[in-house]
């Protein structure tokens, strides 16, 4: 039987391409999504992938949401934990909701949906779990000091679960995407992005199928071995 991939926020963006990458390998896949129906609508209508819409920041609807697809389908064996928003700004601008909001769904959100899906996957010997961080996660970045924390966040999470999945065949690793050529980046004013675009080594934006083929290879066998890393894809921006 086809193994179960869901991927949150996989309706635009990154996260679809990720549906449509593991969807080409075989896997049957899910999206998750907040509240963008025609996006949903659009990826049913053009790939045949169902969504579910529930917000990954709430703890109990993840927990719901899991427990519906190993009803409709089958347990979950890969989670692909994509799901990201940005409330910019500068401290002294930024409000409380505007933290708490990108920590509970950005890092909260991880936590919400491993913890409904790690103990199956740990209990069926196999599992996958894939945490999209980010360059501002590891770099910093001015006018984010939310965003870069519950990134850089990720990538501690990752670290410490992965001692925790290593012995059940569970692999967690993240992916720390540069700057990415969607609906997220396009919000950036076209003078700031030119700035952004400049410093990138490679001299483009990256495409969403480039983070979604290293997603691939994070979830496959032959990626076993392969745990608690941050895989860097960012046209050479942010090299450590
Ligand atoms: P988009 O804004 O294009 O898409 C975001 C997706 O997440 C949508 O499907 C959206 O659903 C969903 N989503 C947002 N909030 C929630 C929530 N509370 N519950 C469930 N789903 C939610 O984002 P990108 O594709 O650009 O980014 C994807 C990931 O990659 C994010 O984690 C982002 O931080 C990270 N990243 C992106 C970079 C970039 O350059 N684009 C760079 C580095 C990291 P809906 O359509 O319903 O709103």
């Amino acid at each position: 039987m086809a193994r179960v991939a869901v991927v949150t926020g996989g309706t635009r963006g990154i996260g679809r391409a990720i549906c449509e990458q593991l969807q080409s390998e075989g896997y049957t896949v899910l999206a998750s999504y907040a509240g963008n129906d025609a996006a949903a609508e659009k990826l049913k209508a053009e790939t045949g992938i169902a969504s579910y819409k529930f917000d990954v920041g709430d703890h109990a609807a993840c927990q719901d949401a899991c427990t519906q697809i190993a009803a409709d389908i089958a347990p979950v064996d890969v989670v692909v934990n994509n799901a990201g928003i940005t409330r910019d700004g500068t401290l002294h601008r930024m409000s409380f909701d505007d933290w708490n909001e990108v920590m509970r769904i950005n890092l909260g959100g991880c936590f919400n949906m491993a913890k409904a899906c790690f103990p199956g996957m740990r209990e069926r010997g196999w599992g996958r779990i894939v945490n999209i961080g980010s360059i501002n996660g590891q770099a910093g970045q001015y006018g984010q000091v939310n965003y870069a924390a519950a990134k850089s966040g990720i990538h501690g999470f990752t670290k410490a679960l992965a001692q925790e999945g290593a012995k059940s065949g569970v692999t967690v690793n993240a992916i720390a995407p540069g700057y990415i050529d969607t609906d997220m980046v396009a919000a950036v004013p076209e003078p700031v992005l030119e700035k952004i675009v400049a410093k990138i080594p490679v001299g483009r934006l990256g495409q969403a199928g480039e983070i979604a083929r290293g997603v691939s290879f994070l979830c496959s066998e032959e990626a076993g071995f392969v745990t608690g890393s941050t895989m860097s894809i960012n046209g050479g921006q942010h090299m450590y």
